[in-house]
């Protein structure tokens, strides 16, 4: 974005990561101090650690880190065999690593719509897709909301599918009593910065519960090394770095309570909404009742879209952000992929009507009272009825 104008300055930011710095500050330069007197930090005794409190954490039987969630989801797919010509099954409405990095191995994304009211895929239409050269389905867990796992993992089951989670949004998440990330042959995680656990800079991680796979990931992930400068099988550079390790297991300790704290701010937003009567203008997320959303995101669907996002900005300086404002099988980048316009008009409508506000867990009742109050504010200038 170039800005001759100046920006209005917020009242908040969209993600108040210094807020949740000045929380764990001293444990965290304490953890990095560690590191740096150690002079260690390529795997190691740290990144054993962390994978192991990931591992129980999450519930899987090994987790193993890797340089960021798009590596993860490469490591995945090698690790399974995928090659080029084979076809992934994902969904459109998604950050592109999930469909790119497939692409970057050869192997054919192909696209089913989405649910409407969840943004995740639809399993119903996976099953008159699947060609002799599918070789497995990539169910996105968007905003922190598991896709539907239970009829997914059956129809993969019946149909010799593996499934890769791709969970970069939704540590912690439940579907059932069981966390995301162990339903698949593997689950994907990233921690990027600015997800629910983020590291300082780039990190990933990967979990299954084949202690096969988990051997085969810990050699790709560092060459295909099985001994020191001795290769069966090429793989790549992607470890997870000490120091990234230590901080992530600092503030991995927390992450229950930040999750507590997104899923009450969630639970403020909808009162808040009901009571400023705005259902009929703006949709809340859904959440399943088999299912624990961690909110991520927590992503509206609003009519004028990008009247609101601008009226919240300019007038209230309230950040909002779109999570995602042009569907993947319209991307220019998949233009070899041969789609067209209303080829999946659920991902195209929701490109077009969703909004994302403010979660993170130290988000205060005022500032959110503030959020919805000039949400309301909006649709009283921009009066429009239901169907507007
Ligand atoms: C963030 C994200 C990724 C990629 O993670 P990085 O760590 O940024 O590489 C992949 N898929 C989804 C859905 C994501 O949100």
């Amino acid at each position: 974005m170039t800005s001759s104008t100046p920006r209005p300055k917020l009242r908040f930011p969209f993600l108040d990561l210094q807020a949740q710095f000045a929380t764990i500050r001293k444990e965290t330069m304490d953890a990095v101090v560690r590191v740096m007197e150690a002079q260690q930090f390529i795997l190691g005794h740290e990144v054993q650690k962390f994978e192991a409190d990931a591992a129980a954490y999450i519930g899987s039987a090994e987790a193993v880190g890797c340089g960021s969630g798009s590596d993860a989801l490469l490591l995945a797919l090698m690790a399974h065999g995928l090659q080029a010509g084979d076809e992934v099954i994902t969904t459109p409405f998604t950050f592109i690593a999930t469909a790119s990095v497939p692409a970057h191995l050869g192997v054919r994304p192909v696209f089913v719509d989405i649910e409407s009211q969840t943004y995740n895929l639809d399993i119903t239409q996976i099953e008159a897709i699947i060609s002799p050269r599918t070789r497995a389905i990539i169910p996105v867990h968007l905003f922190g909301l598991p896709a539907d796992l239970k009829p997914l993992m059956e129809l993969a089951a019946r149909r010799g599918l593996k499934v890769i989670e791709d969970a970069a949004q939704a540590l912690g998440a439940h579907y059932g009593d069981q966390n995301v990330g162990t339903f698949g042959s593997s689950g994907c995680f990233s921690f990027f910065p600015s997800k629910n656990l983020g590291g300082a800079g780039d990190g990933g991680l990967l979990t299954t519960n084949d202690p096969g796979i988990a051997a085969v990931l810990r050699r790709l992930r560092d060459h295909g090394s099985t001994q020191k400068y001795f290769y069966e099988r090429l793989g790549v550079n992607s470890r997870l770095d000490a120091l990234q390790a230590a901080i992530l297991r600092v503030k991995l300790k927390y992450l229950p309570k930040w999750t507590a704290a997104r899923r009450k701010n969630a639970e403020y937003y909808r009162v808040l909404i009901a009571q400023h009567g705005l259902q009929r203008y703006i949709c809340p997320p859904s959440e399943p009742d088999n299912c624990t959303h961690v909110y991520n995101q927590f992503t509206i669907r609003a009519r004028k879209r990008d009247e609101l996002r601008a009226f919240l900005m300019e007038e209230c300086c309230i950040p909002t952000e779109i999570y995602y404002p042009y569907p993947l099988h319209l991307q220019k980048a998949f233009a070899y992929l041969g789609h067209r316009a209303g080829q999946f008009p659920q991902a195209e409508q929701a490109s077009r009507e969703v909004l994302a506000l403010p979660i993170y867990p130290e988000l205060t009742r005022e500032q959110q009272e503030l959020v919805v109050q000039s949400i309301a504010d909006f649709y009283k200038q921009h009066a429009c009825d239901a169907d507007c």
